[in-house]
């Protein structure tokens, strides 16, 4: 194994506090065409569950895809907070 040396800088990895966090959920239930009934995207998953146990009720359909998304940004340390290097491209 070759191994590939490069600097390192320790990043610390955090949610994005400025964009919340999406939940959603769509209705796969089906064999050839899925239902595709959509929850809509919530901040919370408390409403995506409701929507989901409201769906089902109506319509006896018990699967549904999940998605999570948020946004995160990658927090220099502290020595690197000068603006510097942020030149070369990734290939
Ligand atoms: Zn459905």
């Amino acid at each position: 194994m070759s191994r590939r040396v490069f600097r390192y800088f320790p990043f610390a990895i955090a949610q994005d506090a400025t964009a919340g966090p999406e939940y959603e959920a769509r209705c796969v239930v089906g064999d050839e065409s899925e239902c595709g009934a959509e929850s809509g995207t919530h901040s919370g998953p408390g409403p995506v569950e409701e929507r989901q146990r409201k769906h089902t009720q109506e319509t006896g359909h018990r699967r549904y895809r999940r998605n999570f998304g948020d946004y995160a940004v990658m927090r220099p340390p502290a020595e690197l907070v000068e603006p510097a290097g942020a030149n070369g491209g990734a290939a």
